[in-house]
């Protein structure tokens, strides 16, 4: 027998299997980690088994023997590695690199090291189980129907797992019938997670496991409480601040069919369940579902692939789902399922008002709150009843500027300014890089330094002075920098330890505060100008995810809105929770544009320290490329500083591609590839892509 390996190098030249003799005896199968000799190398290399084969095309003599399987690695599914392997292909990312992100890192837990479970506190919560509402009903009946016909497929044809791996055609597109996929779209509160739960029911009764992804685990702290106190004892759970053993034991507690379910975030995807009979993807439009690292998976591709792989459904859910996602369900290529109203009898949405800041300038309020915010405020806190406040940006201010020359004070490794915090220190969000507060301008001397903009810590400072008597809250990257922190900060603010809670994106994003009657977004357009056609997309779930915290309950809540920008479209519309005709202006814009979804749109980015190298491979590279580009009717961009150029003294260019055809794009980007590397002989410039 023959194994094909792939060597655990990172290294691009040797991402190819390379075929070695097993010897008699020996127990290998695909997924397997083994030993194995290479190249001139005493040291034996690590390898992963990608697929077995009787005959091999090499001659006999030259093959080397497998000295190993190493001891404790995990056999993985093949499912996985063919995640894998159409990962590499899709991302542009070694195959390597691509198993190291599907299988789990092999870690043990510390036992003495073991942190109390925060979920431990609210095990003895039990959720209410509601009969669901005629919508939440057809819903649910889809999917259920959806999740019985896989199954009854997967009774006739038993598995469809392939005995080896065509690494030359890893989409596996047979004739075989692709999977049904669900979109519920659902406005907060309608019941979504209801309709999930009774999904997961139905897996479950038929003997099959689920995977439920989450941006950020604590993000929805009170789904996982409502999973994991309905399914008790058959849940797994991942989180990003978990140590890598404790992931691991969540991981194998699924590969040894000790739970049913794993919660978790983009991650759980690749949870090592066998007969896996559902995945839902709750919040799909967040933008954590993205890898920000290679490989730069988007997860419900990734999702919709493993379902493929397995033959079970998807059921995406969100009240304002991606332009991708929708205009899927549009074209019928995924069901949409609507909720419309809130489930909670009695609930509804909350009332969005829309402050001008110009207008409160003008009339003579240079306060942070506009005068609607201050009056809110006051009366909700008279009533006894709680406030959020949010403003897209840590820190105590935003930058410190100078006065006499106006340069911003930025730092010595990237060109971005330092963000001014109250202790007193500079720190840049992009490297680390720290700092005192100097006195003096650091580019003329100037001694007129003043702090510009505001951030999170500030705006708790002025909550403070303002309303005395409050508590005050603050939830940002800063103060939930430890273990637990997210869970305590939330725990505090449910159980009303504080009037107010101030933070980042962070607090908007599917908390259900019962007692929250007014949200506050201090500066709408923080977000709106991003350097990123996405831009709009975002602010518009923004607004709409932070009005939904409002009102969840009984009482009618408040919204309020601050923005210089009043009249822009995805503002207005946010505030009048109109997602469809915000669908079609943002769809207009992209078709003009040629943005994605409209388009595919490939990003390759270049990263070197050698600045001249990186100019000159970049021209290059573009300049030969414009042959390959104008042949297929492809757009080239660039070479092009990226948004932020410099971080840690690597400078970085950007090089953009569009197309409408997925394939061409892919052709096109492996070409740009190619050339980059002609021209880049030492490997000096790191490349990085990404598909949108
Ligand atoms: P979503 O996930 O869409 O934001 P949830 O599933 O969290 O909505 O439901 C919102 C609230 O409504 C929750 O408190 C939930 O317990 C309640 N709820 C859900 N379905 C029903 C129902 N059919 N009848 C009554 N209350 C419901
Ligand atoms: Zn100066
Ligand atoms: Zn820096």
């Amino acid at each position: 027998m023959y194994a094909q390996v792939i060597i655990d190098i990172t290294n691009e030249a040797l991402d190819r299997p390379y075929t070695y003799h097993i010897p008699e005896g020996m127990q290998v199968g695909a997924g397997d980690r083994v030993s194995i000799p290479f190249g001139n190398s005493r040291i034996p290399k690590n390898g992963y088994v990608i697929s077995l084969s009787e005959q091999s095309a090499y001659d006999e003599d030259k093959l080397k023997d497998i000295l190993g399987v190493v001891s404790n690695a995990i056999s993985v599914k093949e499912q996985l590695i063919q995640l894998a392997v159409w990962m590499s292909r899709e991302y542009g990312t070694t195959l390597n690199q691509c198993l190291k992100t599907v299988l789990p890192v092999k870690k043990t837990v510390r036992k003495n090291l073991r942190r109390i479970d925060p979920m431990e506190r609210y095990r003895e919560e039990t959720d209410e189980q509601h009969i669901l509402n005629p919508e939440q009903q057809i819903a649910a009946d889809a999917i259920v129907s959806g999740i019985r016909s896989c199954f009854a497929r997967k009774k006739v044809s038993p598995d469809r797992t392939p005995g080896s791996l065509d690494l030359t055609q890893p989409e596996n597109t047979g004739k075989t019938q692709d999977p049904p996929r669900y979109l519920v779209f659902g406005i907060t509160g309608s019941g979504k997670t209801e309709v999930y739960l009774h999904a997961i029911e139905e897996t479950l009764a038929l003997k099959r496991k689920v995977i439920m992804l989450i941006p950020e685990i604590s993000l929805t702290f009170q789904t996982v409480l409502r999973i994991s106190s309905r399914f008790r004892g058959k849940v797994a759970i991942l989180h990003s601040r978990m140590s890598l053993g404790e992931r691991y034991e969540q991981y194998m507690k699924c590969e040894r069919g000790e739970v049913d379910i794993l919660v978790g975030p983009r991650s759980a995807i690749f949870a090592p369940f066998d007969n896996l009979g559902l995945i839902i993807m709750d919040e799909e439009h967040e933008g954590a579902y993205k890898s920000e690292t290679a490989p730069r998976y988007e997860t419900r591709d990734v999702a919709f692939q493993r379902a493929k792989l397995t033959d079970c459904p998807v059921v995406y859910g969100s009240a304002t789902p991606s332009l991708d996602i929708f205009t899927k369900a549009l074209h019928g290529e995924i069901r949409l399922l609507e909720l419309t109203h809130r489930a909670k009898p009695g609930s509804t949405l909350a009332a969005t008002e829309i402050i001008d800041l110009r207008k409160e300038l003008a009339e003579g309020n240079r306060s942070i709150f506009s005068r609607r915010l201050n009056e809110l405020m006051t009366e909700a806190l008279d009533k006894k009843e709680q406030i959020m406040l949010f403003m897209n940006r840590r820190g105590y201010s935003s930058f410190i500027s100078c006065r006499s020359c106006g340069e911003a004070v930025k730092c010595p490794h990237c060109d971005v300014s330092l963000t001014l915090h109250r202790d007193g220190m500079l720190r840049c969000h992009y490297c680390g890089y720290e700092t005192p507060r100097m006195k003096l301008c650091p580019s003329c001397g100037s001694p007129y330094l003043a702090p510009f903009g505001f951030g999170t810590e500030r705006l708790e400072e002025y909550v403070k002075q303002s309303f005395p008597d409050a508590g005050v809250l603050r939830m940002d990257a800063d103060t939930t920098r430890n273990k637990g922190g997210h869970e305590r900060i939330l725990a505090a603010f449910r159980a009303h330890r504080a009037d107010i809670l101030i933070g980042t994106q962070m607090i908007v994003k599917g908390h259900d505060f019962p007692d929250v009657t007014l949200v506050g977004m201090i500066a709408a357009d923080l977000s709106l100008s991003a350097p990123d056609f996405k831009a709009q997309e975002r602010t518009f779930q923004l607004i709409t995810q932070a009005a939904g915290r409002a009102g969840r309950d009984r009482e009618a809540g408040h919204v309020i809105i601050q923005t210089y920008q009043p009249e822009h479209y995805a503002i207005q519309l946010a505030a009048r929770q109109d997602y469809r005709i915000f669908y079609e202006q943002e769809m207009a814009f992209r078709k003009l544009m040629g943005y994605p979804p409209v388009e595919r749109l490939m990003t390759i980015q270049l990263q070197c320290a050698d600045e001249n190298l990186l100019d000159a491979v970049s021209e290059l590279a573009v300049k030969e490329m414009s042959g390959y580009c104008a042949a297929c009717n492809a757009e080239l961009i660039g070479p092009l500083r990226a948004t932020v150029y410099r971080v840690n003294d690597i400078f970085r260019k950007i090089i953009y591609i569009k197309h409408g055809s997925h394939d061409i794009i892919i052709q096109l980007r492996d070409q740009c590839q190619e050339l980059i590397r002609q021209h880049d002989r030492r490997s000096q410039i790191l490349l990085n892509f990404d598909l949108q």
